[in-house]
């Protein structure tokens, strides 16, 4: 066992690594898979293993002894050395002990990202600071392209989804523009009625106008919500409140013909001011499949019931449950819900669960099954509280 030591260092002037290390500490060195940098107090390089020589393109020679701002993109280099010299004085580290995933420049200029930690070394000889840098450029590619599959997958299942609802969207436009064509007869009538005054018949017809404007807003809105509801955007997580959210999505499903004759209850209203940080379509889509699986699960019992209960789980999380009083989680698949294709239904894809927990898991929620106070099924999830960063 070894520690990192700065030993045989005979004056401030060093001219290699070789000054700064014992013979044990140089194999790791030369071992490491990771880049290892060694810093001084000014930021001037005194060790650059070979993985770091490997990783950025330098040799050894060109660049101990130079400020470790030049592997640094150019917009970054200026602010380091004072980062350097705040800590020293006392202030807080902005990476030490911490870490995090930064880009490094090699000597072609390319960008690379890494994850680098450091930590500081304190020794009687002053006061270094040791970087450790793991190229994460594969690992990031990785996660960009899970997230796009994710991403794909659950816009598919959304358009799967509208293909369903389709005649009830049908049937929601339907009311109207039967109403604008009631008010349009109504104005004709009006205009070749001999028995009403002129101005008799322009106030009538100005307010049928309104009625009209009325009645056509609501059908652009109706169109909009599900235009909203398919749309193919990169994911965006923003600050909405748990009312606008909530509504959003129950908007969509109340155009179930289904709905008819179940008792909606909302619990937690006092929370509804809430904000949370989601992309918000995502979100809607798993309440959406959360509320339609409840519909699909009270088909046979005779007392239908769904409850939405809002609750702040603490500082950094909101939790919303969704609760029914159908026939309950079939046991056969109770520990496999939210793998993909394990379906019950005879037409089911078995695939909502699964987007909707993998939608939530990118989110840094979770969600699972919990027990239902009305009897059926209750599935909870947790979505992130809004943190407003320019307070
Ligand atoms: P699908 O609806 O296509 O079957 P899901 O992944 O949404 O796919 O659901 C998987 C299965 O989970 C369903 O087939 C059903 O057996 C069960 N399930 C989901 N929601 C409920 C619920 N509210 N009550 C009872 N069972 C449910």
């Amino acid at each position: 066992m070894f520690a990192l030591g700065l030993i045989h260092l005979e004056s401030a002037g060093i001219e290699s690594r070789y000054a700064l290390v014992s013979a044990q500490f140089e194999t790791l060195l030369n071992a490491a898979v990771d880049a290892i940098i060694l810093i001084d107090s000014s930021a001037k390089i005194c060790i650059f293993n070979p993985s770091a020589q490997r990783l950025l393109g330098y040799s050894e020679a060109e660049v101990v002894g130079k400020n470790v701002s030049m592997i640094m993109p150019t917009q970054e280099r200026k602010h380091h050395d004072g980062y350097i010299q705040a800590y020293l004085d006392g202030g807080q580290p902005k990476i030490i002990g911490i870490g995090r995933v930064v880009k490094a420049q090699k000597k072609n200029g390319d960008l690379v990202s890494v994850e680098l930690t450091v930590g500081d070394v304190k020794s009687n000889q002053g006061h270094y600071f040791v970087g450790i840098l793991r190229d994460v450029t594969v690992r990031l590619a990785t996660e960009k392209e899970v997230q796009q599959q994710r991403e794909a997958l659950a816009y598919a299942s959304r358009i799967s989804v509208m293909g369903e609802m389709a005649a009830g969207i049908a049937h929601e436009m339907n009311q109207p523009l039967s109403a604008i064509l009631n008010y349009s007869k109504a104005a004709t009538n009006l205009l070749s009625n001999d028995l009403k005054s002129t101005e008799e018949k322009l106030t009538t017809a100005s307010n049928i106008l309104t009625k009209i404007a009325e009645q056509a807003y609501r059908g652009g809105q109706i169109i909009q919500g599900f235009r909203n509801f398919v749309k193919h955007k990169e994911v965006e997580k923003v600050g909405i409140s748990l009312q606008d959210l909530l509504y959003g999505a129950l908007e969509l499903v109340a155009l179930d013909s289904r709905w008819i004759d179940v008792v909606f209850e909302m619990q937690g209203r006092e929370c509804l001011d809430e904000m949370v940080q989601v992309d918000i379509i995502q979100i809607q889509q798993v309440l959406v499949n959360l509320l339609r699986n409840a519909l699909d699960a009270m088909q046979s019992v005779s007392e239908k019931k769904v409850a939405l209960s809002v609750a702040i789980e603490d500082d950094c999380f909101v939790s919303i449950k969704v609760s029914d009083s159908g026939q309950g989680v079939d046991l056969s698949i109770r520990d496999q819900l939210f793998e993909p294709f394990k379906t019950t239904k005879d037409s089911g894809m078995g695939m909502g669960l699964a987007i909707c927990s993998s939608i939530i898991r990118s989110h840094g929620g979770s969600m699972m099954v919990v027990e239902s106070e009305l009897g059926g099924a209750g599935f909870l999830f947790t979505m992130p509280r809004y943190i407003d960063e320019t307070v």
